[in-house]
Parts: structure tokens; C-alpha cells; sequence
């Protein structure tokens, strides 16, 4: 079944001009950009997309991450779009991640780790719309 999910290449991965490698690995796992957007979230457009983790510890220093400099913003499709794209970005920890997958190759610790992607069909449809009205989303 096709779903779509978003992505995110978070400011430390486009610090180290990793956008390309990580878009090719996106497609070279059937996982088709269909909405993509580069920008610099404010503080609060950060604290909103991660809004589910406002009482843990590592709130404001992850949104203040998130704030630091441009992101690319993509919505991806695929079959399974969702648990594949997971499976491609490995473990939250870059230590922990399977060799090869995103996080491993270009992230640095379980901050700053390079990308992120929807964990549930929920989740998805939220994130999806919290940077795409739906026009900007074209069909592939
Ligand atoms: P994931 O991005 O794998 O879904 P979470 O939803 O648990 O992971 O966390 C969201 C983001 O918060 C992570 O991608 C990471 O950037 C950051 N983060 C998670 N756990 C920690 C931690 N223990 N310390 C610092 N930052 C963390
Ligand atoms: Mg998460």
C-alpha cells in the first residue's frame, strides 16, 4: 500500500552538505520525493513539530538544534513508506544504528542525527501537514 511520510534532513546533515547523498539513498530506496522545501524553523515552529516531547529532557535543546540553521523538509511515498524510511534511517543513536543506514553514515550522536521521519500513519498526517498544505503535495 502507498503511504507517505515526512522527512526530515536536519541542520547538522545540510552543515555537512550531506542533502544530496541522503536524497539519493531516499530514492535509491523506492522512497520518492513528492513535497520538498528547504527552511529555517523558528524556535516555536520547532517546539510545535515536536510538541509530543515537550516533558522530556532534551526539549529545548532539541528544538534549539532544530533552530539553528536551514532543514530540508520533504514528504516521501512509498509502499510501507513509514516503517521503510525508519528502516533506512536506523536507530535514534548513530552508535546504535545498523551499518549503513542514514543516521550511521551521517549523523553524530542521538542529537544531532542527521534526519527525521514519521513513526506512525498519525504521526505522518500531522507532520505532513504541519509543513505542507495539501496543493504542495504532488501526485508521482
Ligand atoms: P526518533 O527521531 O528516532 O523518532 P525520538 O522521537 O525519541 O527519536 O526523539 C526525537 C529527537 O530528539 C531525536 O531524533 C533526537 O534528535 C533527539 N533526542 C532523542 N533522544 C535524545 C536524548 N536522550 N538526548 C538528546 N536528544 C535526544
Ligand atoms: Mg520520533
Amino acid at each position: 500500500m502507498s503511504e507517505r511520510t515526512l522527512a526530515i534532513i536536519k541542520p547538522d546533515a545540510v552543515k555537512k552538505d550531506a542533502i544530496g547523498d541522503i536524497i539519493k539513498r531516499y530514492e535509491g530506496a523506492g522512497l520518492r520525493p513528492v513535497a520538498m522545501r528547504m527552511l529555517r524553523m523558528s524556535k516555536s515552529t520547532a517546539e510545535g513539530f515536536y510538541a509530543v516531547h515537550r516533558a522530556r529532557p532534551f526539549f529545548d535543546s532539541l528544538t534549539t538544534f532544530m533552530a539553528s540553521g536551514p532543514v530540508v523538509v520533504l514528504v516521501l511515498a512509498g509502499d510501507n513508506a513509514i516503517k521503510r524510511h525508519r528502516e533506512l534511517m536506523g536507530a535514534t543513536d548513530p552508535a546504535k544504528a545498523d551499518p549503513g543506514t542514514l543516521r550511521a553514515v551521517h549523523g553524530t550522536n542521538i542529537e544531532f542525527n542527521a534526519v527525521h521521519g514519521s513513526d506512525s500513519a498519525d504521526t505522518a498526517r500531522f507532520e505532513i501537514g504541519y509543513f505542507f498544505p495539501e496543493m504542495d503535495v504532488v501526485a508521482r
